[in-house]
């Protein structure tokens, strides 16, 4: 197992994408701090079955990342209850969707707090931590919106653009000091982000979601399929691997071909 002994923060894991990566890395050995919103009770249990099926330590902390102090305050925490943080993955994200000219500005707040800034803060409190120990991966999970744009997703784009800038800030900081810095950056997957795009656009249209998942895909991605949470996972455990130890500062797709058009 690749992560023995490691300890790891995925931000947002309450849930899709960010469950996904906390589960692959646990299966790796990786003791994990989960994090995101939802039933406590529920979590308790998800993290109880994480235990139970890796035998690794799975700790919860709802932090509020749009809160000041909430990344930092997460991060301090993780490597308290888990003796350390060797990996962080910044995965929490949100969205909303609407023309710049209708757009609520609280929205844009928020999403550029989630999505933009407690990448910045996360990290800057992350870094002393994995220099001291000469070792670390960072990984931003950005999207095929932080390489090109859609209409009506304003906040969200230039909030993911600005993480794929950030991220390649950090890999040139920590280039010599054992440290990976990277962006995943996906197409479609189905989570509860994209479902309620779907509802959304269902109700909208007076469709259904099959006839809406199948149209989402038509218009981005060339191949018609929504990648999997377990393959972002796979990713991951990928970049944290000793073979990927030169690969920094780097974009990389995992979209069914929406950005090479
Ligand atoms: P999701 O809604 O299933 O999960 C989002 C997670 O973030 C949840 O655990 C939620 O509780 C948490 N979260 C939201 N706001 C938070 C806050 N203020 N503080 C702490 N946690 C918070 O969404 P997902 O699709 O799994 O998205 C995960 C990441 O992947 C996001 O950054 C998203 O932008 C990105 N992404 C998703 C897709 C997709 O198609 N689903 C594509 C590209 C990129």
């Amino acid at each position: 197992m690749t992560l023995q002994g490691k300890s790891a923060l995925v931000t947002g894991s309450t849930s899709g994408i960010g469950l996904g990566v906390a589960r692959a890395l646990a299966a790796e050995g990786a003791h994990v701090m989960v994090n995101g919103f939802g039933d406590r009770d529920e979590i308790v249990d998800l993290c109880r079955s994480i235990t139970a099926e890796y035998g690794v330590r799975a700790e919860y902390d709802d932090a509020n990342l749009a809160d000041p102090g909430g990344p930092a305050g997460l991060v301090a925490r993780t490597r308290e209850r888990l003796g350390g943080l060797d990996v962080l993955v910044n995965n929490a994200g949100i969205q909303h969707v609407a023309p710049i000219d209708e757009f609520p500005p609280s929205k844009w707040d928020a999403i550029i707090a989630v999505n933009l800034s407690a990448v910045f803060h996360t990290m800057k409190a992350a870094i002393p931590l994995m220099r001291a120990r000469g070792w670390g991966r960072i990984i931003n999970v950005a999207s095929a919106h932080g390489l090109v744009a859609s209409a009506n997703k304003v906040a969200y784009v230039a909030a993911k653009h600005g993480v794929v800038g950030a991220t390649k800030v950090a890999a040139l900081e920590v280039a010599n000091d054992g440290i990976t810095v990277n962006a995943i950056c996906p197409g479609w997957v189905l989570t509860p982000l994209v479902e309620h795009q779907l509802e959304e656009r269902a109700r909208g249209a007076g469709t259904d979601l099959e006839s809406e998942s199948e149209a989402l895909l038509a218009e981005k991605q060339p191949m018609r399929q929504f990648t999997t949470p377990e393959a972002i996972g796979a990713m991951a455990v990928y970049l944290c691997s000793d073979a990927a130890r030169t690969i920094t500062g780097a974009p990389l797709s995992i979209d069914g071909g929406w950005v090479a058009q």
